[in-house]
């Protein structure tokens, strides 16, 4: 069967002179995750590169795009799952190169499924993972200038940092991807929410919240987090396969969030074993791209929905 990935680059908003750099890096990282596929046919190869050309790319908010904490901190989610129904996750850990790659680590060679805080990093630091350098950490630069911008309106400065931060979500990275063998694979990583408390974790790194997969679908979600864990959004869609078309699941989990939460809060990117592809926001846009065996460029949009066979 024919093997294709799709990524997301986060449901949100972002500014449309941004759009240009978001593209490119898109298209990046869906290529460099579909080289994966070509040369180890393997989904989980596929989902881990693609996430980490985006968390390497400073252009998201994940690995050197993310964004603060409340307290200042770098805090990074992110989480691995096959068609095996396979987890592995790290959540809270401080600045690592590729948090994904360590999500994997703990999926294939621990016995565990989540290791947070200052342990993930140290565990990092055992196998060898390097950090991204304070300067180059973009997402904290994005965050500066923002604090510069409010500081003059103290009335809103911290009872509302929260609220402002979630309103300005996005940009959290995923990907889902199918072998030629029909093995699916989903991975996500974030910086979480911008103004987050310290030591909070959001659904990147929750099994069935911000990541599901077993070996008929794949799905991850994007937005804000909270809702997302409160309405299971990934486990939904992979559940509701089960019995109806990816189409269809998908269009039920998201009509349900959107009622349970409102409007502006989520979007979600799926994938099946039989090369359903879709991809589905409640928000203003969500970037994503795909590619498919027999395609020549990866197709690449910034808005709207689309459900795809290949
Ligand atoms: N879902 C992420 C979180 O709440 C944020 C995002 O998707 O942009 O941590």
């Amino acid at each position: 069967m024919k093997r294709a990935i799709l990524i997301h680059g986060g449901a949100g908003r972002v500014k449309k002179e941004l759009w240009p750099s978001r593209i490119e890096g898109l298209k990046e990282a869906v290529l460099r995750g579909y080289e994966a596929l070509l040369s180890k046919d393997d989904s989980i190869e596929a989902v881990v590169e693609a996430v980490a050309a985006m968390e390497d790319s400073g252009l998201f908010n994940a690995g050197r795009g993310s964004t603060i904490s409340f307290k200042g901190t770098v805090e990074m989610d992110a989480a691995v799952m096959d068609w095996r129904s396979r987890f592995g996750a790290v959540g809270g850990v401080p600045n690592i190169r590729n948090p994904v790659r360590l999500a994997r680590y703990v999926m294939e060679e621990s016995p565990h499924r989540l290791i947070v805080g200052l342990e993930a990093r140290n565990l990092a630091y055992r196998l060898g993972f390097k950090e991204y350098p304070i300067e180059e950490l973009t997402g904290l630069r994005r965050v500066e200038e923002y604090l510069t911008r409010v500081k003059d309106k103290p009335s809103s400065f911290y009872g509302k940092l929260f609220e402002s931060g979630k309103k300005i979500f996005t940009d959290t990275v995923g990907a889902v991807a199918v072998d030629s063998q029909g093995r699916v694979a989903a991975a996500v990583s974030t910086g979480g929410l911008l103004f987050k408390f310290g030591g909070r974790v959001g659904d990147s790194a929750i099994f069935g919240a911000g990541i599901m997969a077993n070996a008929i679908c794949a799905a991850v979600a994007t937005g804000i987090g909270e809702y997302i864990m409160d309405s299971l959004l990934s486990y939904r869609i992979v559940e509701y396969r089960r019995y109806m078309s990816l189409e269809a699941a998908c269009r039920k989990a998201m009509g349900f969030l959107t009622r349970y939460k409102g409007m502006d809060t989520a979007g979600v990117i799926c994938i099946d074993r039989f090369g359903n592809l879709g991809w589905m926001h409640n928000t203003e846009m969500m970037g994503r791209a795909y590619m498919t065996d027999g395609m020549e460029s990866p197709d690449v949009g910034m808005v709207g929905e689309g459900f795809i066979k290949v």
